[in-house]
């Protein structure tokens, strides 16, 4: 190990012409994140960041382990949001029609050059990709487009004592395991929660977006105090083992 060849970066904030030229790249990933607030000890980048971090971690195994290479394009910061969040300073809500234009002009550069997989790592829970995806697949029939959401890979209450929804306990571990100078543990809320007043809706019969001013009082769903980095770590170690045992199986083998 140690060679010229083991160290090409994976990432495109790093990747020259000259490690890209002639290398053999069998996928792309392209990490797919949101900007909004994430209670008062996480930066708004947040979903970002751990999309970004894990399809690191994932595509550097993917390399150890099996010998694929891919590349990471620089991740998206525009999410979809709900009503109450849109009106935070600074939150971005993307328009689903906007997340496909952008995603259809990448797979349509991809398939020019040949590179016919990408993984989504989508790091935002309100997120949705797959009726874009589903569109793709027919306009593009030789693209295999994998959508993944790394939160949900893992059930947490292996790893964590309190159910993250957004800004918890697991996305607060996970950001002090890969970024612990920007996590401000001691400033975070208790990320209660208001449930609806009507019980089909909590009890998810039907499903409409939550009104985010009335959900939450410090914008965290979850109660991340209990957080570590050394729980992110381990949480962090699984999911990205099942990441690239996926990366492998779906550059070399067909999906059926
Ligand atoms: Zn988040």
């Amino acid at each position: 190990m140690g060679t010229k060849e083991d160290n090409k970066p994976v990432d495109l904030q790093q990747a020259t012409w000259g490690d890209v030229k002639g290398t053999n790249y069998s996928f792309a990933v392209l990490p797919w994140g949101a900007t909004e607030p994430h209670n008062y000890h996480l930066p708004y980048l947040t979903d970002w960041h751990i999309a970004h971090d894990i399809a690191v971690k994932s595509v550097e195994k993917a390399w150890q382990k099996y010998q694929i290479r891919g590349m990471i394009f620089a991740p998206i910061p525009l999410g979809a949001q709900n009503p109450g969040q849109k009106e935070l300073p600074f939150c971005i809500h993307t328009r689903f029609e906007t997340q496909r234009m952008v995603l259809t002009d990448i797979i349509d550069s991809l398939q020019m050059q040949g590179i016919h997989r990408l993984i989504l790592m989508n790091g935002h829970g309100g997120n949705g990709f797959k009726p874009m995806v589903r569109d793709l697949a027919f306009d593009y029939p030789e693209m295999i487009i994998c959508v993944v959401d790394w939160f949900s890979i893992e059930a947490q209450k292996d790893y964590f004592e309190n159910f993250d929804d957004h800004a918890g306990e697991m996305e607060t571990s996970v950001m002090m395991h890969f970024h612990p100078e920007w996590v401000h543990l001691e400033q975070a809320g208790d990320g209660a929660s208001t449930p609806f007043n009507i019980e089909g809706l909590n009890a998810k019969v039907g499903w409409v977006p939550r009104q985010w001013d009335k959900t939450t009082r410090d914008t965290g769903v979850g109660d991340p105090r209990k957080a570590t980095a050394e729980k992110g770590k381990r949480y962090v170690e699984a999911v990205t083992d099942k990441i690239a045992k996926l990366m492998n199986d779906l550059v070399k083998e067909s999906i059926y």
